[in-house]
């Protein structure tokens, strides 16, 4: 690590302490930068690097609901507003009960870099609260959307700051949070992506991250003459990423053989086909129940339940070729990683962001896997969200397969800048200095042009 580098992690520790997950994030792109900075010391005078640590702005706020028993209950909403070089701020609500403001911060400053790499303008954000949708009636889940969005109206706007679904934030509270701007700002407009196809979403967003998780896995696979026919991948979670992640593998021949909540993981040696996958999506997005009850269904497959005393995933330890990892930050750690190389996995592409740590990623580098980090192989549902806000600019809807299309051909795009950035800075075939330096590269020259702001 350069003197730099390493003074400047001091710095962002020592500033945002308690932050753990941040500081894994920026350590991880700095490393990369170190190549660039080297080349461009006009990027080091303009102190490029220090801002974009920075985030251009961060709101916290109270929100009051009342639940079905007429208790009054408070969580804490959160938008970080992290880097609007290149375009509004982007990026994901989430609602989950570990949401803190360093996750957010984490996901934020990924967000700069990834939206950066879909080629389209759209600038870095993240937000989100602690509240747990699950257990929740739909009624209490309207009334916090609705106590949410009363405050933050005033931070966001199409031209502003443009948020989207992440963990726990799925059509149906994209539902509530847009009827309740509508109804502040007696305006309608595009400003939050994911919404429903009759009122302004766009055609293959639901699918848009699992299935471009698997374009880049294809691309990554093409280097060496191979493609997804017939291997066996494993993916992690059951959500709205882990769902089309699986639908995309089948539709391209390969066969899926775990799916996972946070409760367990089942393991189906037949394969999920895409009967099974209809039961998980009725399970997962109608019932809201658990991953559990597939085994229940389909007594073929194996349920394991979560040991905290374990320290590792066993999901991870089984024979195959591909791994999708598209839950949760941080699931796969480096004993993890290194049992999916010994079971043989030649390929992991990141639907989640950040599932990886650094000592993973380390194992990943060093045994040559074909390793694509959650900023580029997840970027195709904040790419669709790009053009679902074209499609609502220009008050007019593409078909599935044009939006389909153009999503395929932003991930090729996308897979040639990491392999192009990668080579031209001295790495080639590594995937996370690609995507870092082919991301950071547009908004720190976009930092430039607009001076010290
Ligand atoms: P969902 O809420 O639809 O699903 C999340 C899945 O992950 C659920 O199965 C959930 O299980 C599991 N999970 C969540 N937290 C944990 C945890 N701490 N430990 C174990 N399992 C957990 O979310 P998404 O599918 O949208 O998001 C999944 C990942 O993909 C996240 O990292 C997200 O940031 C990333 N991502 C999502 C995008 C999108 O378009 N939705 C875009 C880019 C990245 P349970 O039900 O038990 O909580």
């Amino acid at each position: 690590m350069s003197e730099f580098v390493e003074s400047l992690m001091q710095d962002v520790k020592a500033k945002n302490p308690d932050q753990p997950e941040f500081h894994q994030a920026v350590y991880e792109v700095l490393t990369s930068l170190e190549l660039v900075l080297e080349k461009h010391p006009e990027y080091r005078k303009a102190k490029i690097v220090e801002r974009i640590v920075e985030p251009e702005r961060v709101i916290m706020f109270r929100v009051p609901w009342v639940d079905d028993n007429g208790e009054v209950q408070i969580n804490r909403g959160y938008r970080i507003e992290m880097n609007s070089a290149i375009g509004p701020y982007k990026g994901g609500l989430r609602f989950h009960p570990s949401v803190n403001l360093g996750i957010l911060k984490f996901l934020a400053f990924e967000q700069v870099f990834k939206n950066s790499l879909t080629t389209l303008p759209m600038g870095g954000g993240k937000g989100g609260s602690d509240f747990n949708p699950k257990g929740k009636s739909d009624a209490e889940v309207m009334r916090f959307c609705q106590s949410f969005m009363s405050e933050l109206f005033r931070h966001i706007g199409p031209n502003t700051d443009v948020p989207a679904g992440d963990i726990g934030v799925g059509g149906r509270e994209i539902g509530y949070l847009f009827g309740q701007y509508k109804k502040l700002r007696n305006e309608f407009t595009g400003v939050l992506t994911g919404k429903g196809l009759g009122w302004g979403g766009s055609l293959i967003r639901p699918e848009a991250t699992g299935y471009g998780s698997v374009y880049f896995a294809s691309e990554m696979l093409a280097t060496r003459g191979e493609t997804l026919e017939g291997k066996t991948c494993l993916v992690s979670g059951s959500g709205n990423v882990a769902q089309y992640t699986v639908e995309k593998i089948n539709q391209l021949g390969g066969k899926v053989v775990t799916l996972s909540d946070s409760s367990g993981y089942i393991y189906d040696e037949e394969g999920i086909d895409a009967k099974k996958l209809a039961f998980v999506m009725e399970l997962k997005n109608v019932r809201r129940g658990r991953i559990k009850e597939y085994a229940e269904k389909y007594p073929n497959a194996v349920y394991t339940p979560v040991d905290p005393n374990l320290d590792y995933n066993p999901l991870w330890n089984h024979k195959a070729d591909c791994a999708f990892p598209s839950a949760t930050q941080n699931e796969i750690n480096g004993k993890d990683a290194q049992h999916l190389v010994d079971n043989g996995v030649i390929c992991v592409s990141e639907g989640a962001n950040m599932p990886t740590t650094i000592e993973g990623i380390n194992i990943f580098l060093e045994n040559k896997i074909l390793y694509g980090p959650g900023k580029a192989a997840n970027a195709g549902g904040v790419a669709v969200s790009g053009l679902e806000m074209s499609q609502n600019s220009l008050r007019l809807s593409w078909t599935r397969e044009e939006v389909d299309q153009k999503l395929h051909q932003i991930m090729k795009n996308i897979h040639k800048t990491c392999v192009d950035s990668a080579e031209a800075y001295g790495t080639p075939g590594n995937y996370v200095n690609g995507a870092n330096i082919g991301g950071f590269l547009k908004v720190a020259n976009a930092m430039l042009d607009q001076g010290i702001v």
